[in-house]
């Protein structure tokens, strides 16, 4: 471990320099002399922490090499391949369960979310993709991005600037400053939390863009889901070394709150154990 890699500053909070080390990136403790995980693989080490328990990688890549190496376009389709080969009976079963659940209950969750609970306004989509969300978002919203993959933000950028908005291709805590203070009406974080090496960080950023009361929602992983106890290793969740941090409801809900968020909603149908994925919704408590 390169402890030299690790700058603090006055907060006590981590920069990250070359992407070799960190520190838990929800309590900032030091589990480098913690063994690592049984899920760690090649490379990538994998550690739980012994302070605050939240499951993450401890050598995340830079941003630089996510930019271009490991874009997450590359290593996707890679993943969606094995899945299929690998897809145990039971898996099976409970993806079809989901697959008719979300067709009879819930067709598209996220957005129902964003209708119900985000005004009028311009709307912040930290690691936009190639803008799959924003192209679902009605016309009452302007859309904003921020994306690391050159590619993909070429094409969310087609459409945020169709209807007004903008999309800066770059990590998320760059990509933050280029707004000012109390800008948006709402922020979303779609299968993104999952891989930003600085969550606490790009957090307290989100709330200094966002209005008073302004809303955040947030659809990620959950390592705390059934199926990742049942298949283990083989959970659809690992992803390396896109994925480098692993929320349960219990972490995600403290490094919310950690950071200032106060939290609107986020009960047992929004964490449901059979889905791979949670939903929460918080805001800008001022
Ligand atoms: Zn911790």
């Amino acid at each position: 471990m390169n402890h030299k890699d690790l700058e603090m500053d006055r907060q006590g909070d981590y920069i990250i320099n070359k992407g070799s080390y960190r520190l838990c990136p929800l309590c900032n403790a030091d589990n480098a002399s913690l063994k690592p995980s049984a899920y760690s693989k090649d490379q990538w080490i994998i550690k739980k922490c012994k302070r605050c328990k939240l499951v993450y990688m401890e050598n995340p890549p830079a941003y630089e090499d996510l930019e271009e190496i490991y874009a997450w376009e590359k290593t996707s389709s890679k993943v969606a391949e094995e899945k299929v080969k690998k897809e145990s009976a039971l898996r099976r079963g409970v993806r079809v369960l989901e697959h008719y659940k979300d067709r009879l209950i819930r067709r598209d969750k996220l957005i129902d979310i964003v209708n119900k609970y985000f005004p009028p306004g311009p709307v912040i989509d930290v690691g936009c993709g190639g803008g799959q969300v924003m192209s679902r978002l009605d016309k009452k919203y302007t859309p904003f991005g921020i994306e690391v993959s050159r590619q993909l933000s070429d094409n969310a950028r087609k459409i945020a600037e169709s209807r007004g908005g903008r999309v800066f291709c770059g990590n998320a805590l760059l990509g933050l400053d280029t707004f000012e203070k109390d800008f948006f009406a709402a922020a979303i974080m779609s299968a993104y939390f999952e891989h930003e090496a600085a969550p606490r960080e790009v957090l307290k950023k989100i709330l200094h863009v966002l209005k008073p009361r302004a809303p955040l929602v947030i659809k990620v992983p959950n390592y705390g889901c059934l199926n990742r106890t049942v298949t283990q290793k083989k959970w659809c969740g690992f992803r390396y070394p896109d994925h480098v941090n692993y929320w349960t409801p219990k972490t995600l809900k403290q490094i919310i709150t950690y950071t200032g968020f106060e939290i609107v909603r986020f009960n047992i149908w929004d964490r449901f154990p059979t889905s791979d994925n949670m939903w929460l919704i918080a805001r800008n408590p001022h």
